[in-house]
Parts: structure tokens; C-alpha cells; sequence
């Protein structure tokens, strides 16, 4: 028995970018790696540079998140494979272009990459770590969640949907032996903005955070228990003010009054 491990970590899109970083510092740590996204040849580069470097066991999945079948098939591999103990919603795509610019098949596929899989994962593999009360969810979202404004509303919206699930989720998991963080990473130096056309260092100068400085910190915030990490944020207590301001504002968003301002004369 390897007593060393400290179980599976899937990774999802793992094939570049954050996930890639995710997978070397996961098996750095002692984590065997299940590592999903299309691109095998980079897979499986990744696999062998990390069973070298650590010695620990790294296996390529290749599936396409935005195909009901390639989901269904990395779910089952969540339900069914007891050595599990983390995983890492990453893949993510974002839109060329804004939303009214896109076709009707490339706003599903970000739905399906950037909502449903990670949806799905997090359910299935919740439902699983909860069964032997041990086990981690790290969901990938973005600080657009908290800024619409800023680019387009889809891709922000479905990271604000990564958050909501996140910390929707913490609620059931107080007082057991299961964790769930969402990270809000900033603008980060990865392929996903070669994807998107946008030259990050020329369109962001000087705000661009490398992809391992990100993981450190999102992991550090992970291991200090936090629901939710943000890396690029130097003054938490804009987030906590915020936070603090939405709670208050909660108990007042169901009444059965009609808002004195919407009362027909
Ligand atoms: P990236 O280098 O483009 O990585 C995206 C990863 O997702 C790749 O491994 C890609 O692998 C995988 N992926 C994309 N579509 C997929 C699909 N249909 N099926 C399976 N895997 C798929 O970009 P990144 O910046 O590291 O992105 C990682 C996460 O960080 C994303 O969720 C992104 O939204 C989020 N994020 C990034 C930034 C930033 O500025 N970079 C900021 C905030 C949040 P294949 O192409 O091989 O499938």
C-alpha cells in the first residue's frame, strides 16, 4: 500500500493553462492524477513529466466536456472510482467576440464546458465524498462573477454560476470531512486569451498574474479551509464589505408586499 498517496485528484482541463499548474502542484503534493481534457498528446506529455518528476501515478482521459456522452463517461469514472479524494473543475472556455457576436452552438458549448460539467462533476462527486465524509471539490470560477460589466455577460454569467453552486454546496458540507472552495482568479497568462484574439499583456498591462503564482495562492486559500479564494484581491475587506452588504440585503427579497416604487396607483 502506497502510504504516501493522498488519493485521486481528477483535474479537468488539465491539458494547459491553471490545470496543467493544478496537476504538477497536486502531484507534488502526493496526489495520484486522473487528467481529463481533448488534447491527449498534451495529456499524456503532462503524465510522463509528472510520473518522472514525482513518481506518482498520472492517467490521461481524453473527453470533450461539451458532449453529453464524454460527461457522462467522466462522471461515472467520479462515482466509481473510490481512490478519488479531489476534483478540480478547470476546463473552461470563453466566447470570441461578445455574445450577440456568437453562434447558437458556441454559446451551448460554453454553457455545456463552463456550466453543466462542472454542475454535474460536483454533484456526483459531492454525493460520493460525503458517502466516506473526506474529499475536496476545487470549481474553477473567475472574478467576472462578481463583475458583469467587464467583457461579456455569458462568460461572466457562467462563472457566477460556478460561485453560486460553490457556495450553495458549503452550506450542506458544515461539520463534515467534505471541502468545496470556488477560485476567482483575476487575469491570468494562459492560451485562453489566445483563444479569445485578445492580447492579455497589451490589452492588461501590468495586471496579468502568472499561472503558478495563481495556484500557490488558490491552494494556500484551499488549505486555510476558504469557501472562497480570490488571488488578484489585495483588500479582503472589499469582498467581505460586499459579502456583508448582499447577507443584509437577503432577508429583505421575499415579501409578500409589492415594493412600495412597482404599487399600481
Ligand atoms: P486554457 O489554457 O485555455 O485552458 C483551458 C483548459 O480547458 C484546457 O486544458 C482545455 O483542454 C480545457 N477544455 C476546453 N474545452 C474543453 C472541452 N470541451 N472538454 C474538455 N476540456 C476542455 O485556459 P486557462 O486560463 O488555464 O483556463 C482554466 C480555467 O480558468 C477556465 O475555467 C477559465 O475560465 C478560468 N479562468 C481563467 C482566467 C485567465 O485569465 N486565464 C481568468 C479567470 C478564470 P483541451 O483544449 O485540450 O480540451
Amino acid at each position: 500500500m502506497d502510504t504516501n498517496s493522498k488519493g485521486t485528484a481528477l483535474v479537468t482541463g488539465a491539458s494547459s493553462g491553471i490545470g496543467a499548474v493544478y496537476a504538477e502542484r497536486l502531484a507534488e503534493r502526493g496526489y495520484d492524477l486522473i487528467l481529463v481534457a481533448r488534447r491527449a498528446d498534451r495529456l499524456s506529455a503532462l503524465a510522463g513529466r509528472l510520473r518522472d518528476s514525482t513518481g506518482r501515478r498520472a492517467e490521461i482521459f481524453q473527453a470533450d466536456l461539451s458532449k453529453a456522452e464524454d460527461l457522462a463517461r467522466v462522471e461515472q469514472r467520479v462515482i466509481e472510482d473510490d481512490s478519488l479524494t479531489l476534483l478540480v473543475n478547470n476546463a473552461g472556455i470563453s466566447l470570441q467576440g461578445g455574445v450577440l457576436e456568437n453562434s447558437s452552438a458556441a454559446i451551448a458549448e460554453l454553457i455545456a464546458v463552463n456550466v453543466t460539467a462542472p454542475s454535474v462533476l460536483t454533484a456526483s462527486a459531492i454525493k460520493r465524498f460525503l458517502a466516506r465524509d473526506k474529499g475536496g471539490v476545487i470549481n474553477i470560477a473567475s472574478v467576472l462573477a462578481l463583475a458583469p460589466e467587464i467583457l461579456e455577460g455569458l462568460y461572466s454569467g457562467s462563472k457566477a454560476h460556478l460561485l453560486n453552486l460553490t457556495r450553495g454546496v458549503a452550506l450542506h458540507l458544515k461539520g463534515t470531512g467534505v471541502r468545496i472552495q470556488a477560485v476567482l482568479p483575476g487575469a491570468t497568462k494562459s492560451e485562453i486569451w489566445d483563444k479569445a484574439g485578445i492580447d492579455v499583456d497589451t490589452a492588461l498591462p501590468g495586471m496579468v498574474m502568472e499561472t503558478a503564482d495563481l495556484v500557490d495562492a488558490a491552494l494556500l486559500g484551499y488549505d486555510r479551509g476558504e469557501v472562497v479564494t480570490i488571488p488578484p484581491l489585495h483588500d479582503e475587506e472589499m469582498y467581505l464589505a460586499y459579502d456583508q452588504h448582499r447577507l443584509g440585503m437577503a432577508e429583505h427579497l421575499s415579501k409578500k408586499e409589492v415594493a412600495q416604487r412597482y404599487r399600481v396607483a
